[in-house]
């Protein structure tokens, strides 16, 4: 059974997570979670603690069994430590990181040590998944040597390694679509389209990673799956069964190339945060920064550090005039229109442009928002000059 299970539908996400309930998320957040692992990280810290059991083996040949015994017990604590490290650090950010670790990453070590024959099914493998699940406690009994564990860690960092070069791959693409001034340059699509046209080897890694996914129809209620082939259960409330298409894969890699392209088709813009540089789901026009805390400054976020930036004033301010400038144009054209029905009309319209012009230089003054001056001025034409419009 392949470990993962995504649906992109209506710019949502649903994940099928490990008890068949399905995670609901807005379209992007695996993108953006997945670009925030420090892979290298991960992958070094695997390295070490495989390298380390290498140099320190060599080593024992002049020591004794019983301090070799030792060391052996505290090496196979410390890959206990390193993956509920990983536990820690991904499972909360996003359900397929839960699925990678909890699910990919620890049942290699079954796959990689169970035999095919029952009869010698390893009960010492079987308790140390149960270490790494937090249900037994760690001792000489449940230890595993490291000529056991050293194979599983190389398997992990092989998996790291895949996301990692996935990562690299994907992130100068997102930076053509999303890079640029929407308002002068094309659209998000057109600029895909452009990369698309002229990068090959973009081509060749959505084909290969096409391939790696296999479209499953899920019957779904209240954000759960139910899957006859599996559970012979039926759903609690049959008049509220709906049916999903998901993507089934083993490869994350290819999950994660399949909601880039869903995320240009649906023209989501997703920006670099002007704090920490890292990319996020706008909510307006003018969020420059994401709601991530920002390390060693308490409960901060970006978003909270940079409200008052210069930077955000001047996108705040920018945006309002451009904003002040469409307002201005659409209400002229209409009161235009409508001189001959009111012949008040154009003074109306000045006086329009006088309090867009009052609201404007709050915005500059930094006393005004740009949602509250959003609020305010972006109303129909009829509502700011005062106007009903007659039917037809
Ligand atoms: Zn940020």
């Amino acid at each position: 059974m392949p470990y993962y299970e995504m649906s992109l539908e209506n710019q949502r996400e649903y994940v099928c997570q490990n008890d068949f309930t399905v995670a609901e998320n807005a379209l992007g957040a695996w993108l953006i979670a997945f670009l925030d692992v420090d892979w290298t990280d991960l992958i070094k810290k695997t390295e070490s603690l495989r390298e380390d059991h290498e140099g320190t083996l060599s080593k024992f040949r002049w020591m004794q069994e019983k301090q070799r015994r030792q060391w052996e017990l505290t090496y196979s604590e410390r890959v206990v430590a390193w993956y509920h490290g990983l536990k820690e650090t991904l499972s909360s950010r996003h359900p397929l990181l839960k699925l990678l670790v909890e699910q990919q990453i620890r049942n290699r070590l079954l796959s990689a040590l169970q035999p095919k024959n029952l009869a010698e099914l390893r009960m010492d493998v079987l308790h140390y998944v149960e270490v790494l699940d937090g249900t037994r406690a760690h001792s000489e009994q449940t230890m595993l040597s490291p000529m056991d564990l050293r194979p599983w860690l190389l398997e992990a960092e092989q998996i790291f390694f895949t996301l990692k070069t996935c990562q690299a791959q994907l992130l100068p693409l997102l930076d053509q679509v999303m890079g640029g001034d929407p308002e002068k340059d094309h659209g998000i699509l057109q600029r895909y389209h452009q990369m698309q046209q002229k990068d090959l080897s973009f081509q060749c890694m959505v084909e290969q990673s096409y391939r790696l996914l296999s479209p499953q129809f899920r019957i779904t209620s209240v954000h759960r799956i139910y899957r006859s082939d599996l559970l012979k259960e039926i759903a609690p409330q049959m008049d509220q069964l709906e049916g999903h298409t998901y993507m089934v894969t083993d490869a994350l890699e290819a999950l994660t190339l399949w909601e880039f392209e869903m995320i240009c088709a649906n023209e989501i813009l997703l920006r670099r945060c002007s704090y920490c540089n890292r990319y996020f789901r706008p909510y307006s026009v003018v969020s420059c920064y994401c709601d991530r805390p920002v390390e060693g400054k308490g409960e901060k976020t970006c978003k909270e550090i940079g409200a008052m930036s210069r930077h955000q004033q001047k996108v705040n301010q920018d945006e309002a005039k451009k904003l002040y400038r469409k307002v201005c144009n659409r209400t002229q054209m209409a009161a235009q229109r409508r001189k001959g029905q009111y012949p008040d009309i154009l003074r109306r319209y000045r006086q329009v442009q006088l309090r867009g012009k009052e609201l404007l230089e709050q915005v500059e003054a930094g006393t005004m928002t740009f949602s509250q001056f959003q609020q305010q001025f972006d109303k129909k034409p009829g509502e700011l000059l005062g106007i009903r419009y007659a039917r037809n």
